[in-house]
């Protein structure tokens, strides 16, 4: 049987941050249960295809996977494991918001097959929460993740983001020091992306000099990588620190190029070498629309992506595939390390990772 790593979108949210550019609908949860009916549609529309497959990790990203009741969740783990083989071992992810949780709800979740919860919280300073337009506060943020602990969530991860609007070194610490206080596995931290058409790109452009510079958001990853480091959770990616064993097995297949398949409004997937999407038009998808235009991946593409995907990692890629002159200066600057010919930048590589790989394809 073939193993892949499943994704599902669950494009629904309760308000737009500021920020968000990903494929979200507010105000419309009153169509999950037929985006539930058209996701097993497409489960088995899958199996059709590709035959059986095994699901060896599900991760249910959104939007806010969260806005499910107990329930919901319920009968979506229920179609995952009519049309998959899921094995007992295999990491369940739940993306969640804070602002979207309560005790019983994370039960439900937790009895579903849950057992790897990603909080969305940002920040735990209120001001830059509501800079950030999200719809929680830090008190609640924290007392999402004691619940999730509570209701028997023991590989617990938190996404936070830096370089914000106005946000200065010392509440960079504190937000750090607060995640670190928490049960948690798992921290990615993501520098904010100013997007086009956003609230957030309006905002930054009306009050010029509010975004941190590139050096103190340089700064900032610099003192993730110390705080989180002196409480053992390793950099193993760009933005991802986890505790020995608690990587994100979901999150490696992307970077390793492994099978994926993604299910739902806007999910992208990799199968056979071969990547595609659904549409980003909630309506159409349900709809019925099916996946669009299949990119079958040249030996130069899939070369570009090995180099881009695998220097996110510490586990980087086979030295033996760059070109080895190319590799050699970039060991002489001190960007690149090779060691058991596997070939990964090093700190200062990690600080201008787009320039290196540049240099490298
Ligand atoms: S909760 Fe996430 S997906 Fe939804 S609007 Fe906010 S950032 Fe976007």
């Amino acid at each position: 049987m073939k193993h892949i790593a499943l994704y599902i979108h669950l494009p629904f949210c309760a308000r737009k941050c500021a920020y968000c550019d990903f494929v979200s609908f507010p105000g419309r949860t009153d169509q999950i249960p037929a985006y539930l009916d058209r996701l097993a549609r497409e489960m088995e529309a899958s199996i059709g295809k590709y035959g059986p497959l095994a699901a060896d990790t599900v991760f249910l990203g959104g939007g806010t996977p969260s806005l499910l009741t107990g329930e919901q969740m319920k009968r979506l783990m229920a179609d995952v494991r009519r049309f998959f083989a899921v094995a007992p071992e295999a990491e369940i992810t739940s993306e969640a918001n804070p602002g979207t949780v309560d005790a019983a709800k994370l039960r439900a979740f937790r009895e579903a097959g849950v057992n790897r919860l990603s909080l969305g919280v940002q920040s735990f300073d209120d001001g830059l929460l509501g800079t950030l337009g999200r719809i929680h506060t830090a008190r609640e943020a924290e007392d999402a993740v004691r619940m999730a602990a509570e209701a028997g969530f023991s590989n617990l991860s938190l996404d936070l983001m830096y370089a914000l609007p106005g946000q200065r070194m010392v509440q960079w610490q504190a937000t750090l020091d607060a995640a670190l206080s928490l049960p948690i596995r798992h921290i990615s931290c993501y520098s904010l992306i100013v997007e086009d058409g956003t609230p957030m790109k309006a905002l930054v452009e009306a009050n010029p000099g509010l975004l941190p510079d590139e050096d103190a958001a340089v700064s900032m990853q610099h003192e993730a990588a110390r705080r989180l480091g002196q409480r053992g959770f390793s950099r193993y990616e760009i933005s991802n620190y986890a505790l020995p064993g608690f990587e994100s097995r979901h999150n490696l297949v992307y970077w390793r190029r492994g099978d994926y398949l993604g299910l739902g409004c806007a999910a992208h997937s990799l199968m056979n070498g071969r990547r595609f999407s659904n549409t980003a038009s909630l309506d159409n998808y349900l709809a019925g629309e099916g996946p669009g235009e299949i990119e079958t991946l040249t030996e130069r593409d899939v070369f570009e992506e090995t180099v881009m995907l695998g220097l996110r990692t510490r586990e980087g890629v086979e030295a033996a595939l760059l070109p080895a002159d190319r590799l050699e200066k970039l060991r002489g600057a001190g960007l690149m390390a090779v060691e058991n010919g596997r070939a990964r930048v090093t700190e200062a590589g990690a600080d201008v990772l787009n320039a290196v790989i540049l240099a490298l394809i």
